[in-house]
């Protein structure tokens, strides 16, 4: 059974949007592994978000995901990397309010950075992020 990291970022603590995102994830079919409430620092969510750092946004992307505790699931299901990223929508928001009025974008999202939730995009991603959170602070 395929797993998948799934995340709900600090606005969507903030805004309380996290019970509704557990209740649309088990509808959907996924099974909730784990789930650990995080806090990242700076040095953290830069790693995570490593292959943006060339970026213009970059600095305001790492601002944002310190700006709060997040939620990170690692979620089970066929395909649950695709469907994952089909339930969440596109990364803008705006864009997902428009094409997409029935992902979790639409629903709690607010534009191109704050986008409520994040999710694994490929296989390779998602075995480097569930072990970027659950098996990195037991290395050393
Ligand atoms: P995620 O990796 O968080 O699931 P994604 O795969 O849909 O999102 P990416 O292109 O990987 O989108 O971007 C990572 C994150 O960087 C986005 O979720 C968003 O928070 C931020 N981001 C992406 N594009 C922009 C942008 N043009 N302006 C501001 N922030 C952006």
């Amino acid at each position: 059974m395929e797993k998948t990291l799934a995340m709900i970022k600090p606005d969507g603590l903030r805004g309380n949007y996290t019970e509704r995102i557990k209740g649309a994830i088990v509808e959907s079919g996924f099974r909730i592994l784990e789930e650990r409430i995080v806090e990242l620092d700076e040095d953290r969510a830069s790693r995570f978000y490593a292959e943006h750092s060339s970026r213009s946004f970059f600095p305001n992307l790492v601002k944002y995901m310190t700006s709060g505790p997040v939620c990170i699931m690692v979620l089970e299901k066929q395909n649950a990397i695709a469907d994952w990223r089909a339930l969440i929508g596109p990364t803008d928001s705006v864009k997902a309010k428009a094409t997409h009025p029935n992902s979790i974008r639409a629903m709690c999202g607010l534009d191109s950075e704050k986008n409520c939730v994040h999710g694994s995009d490929s296989l390779l991603s998602a075995q480097r992020e569930i072990s970027f959170f659950f098996e990195e602070e037991t290395e050393s």
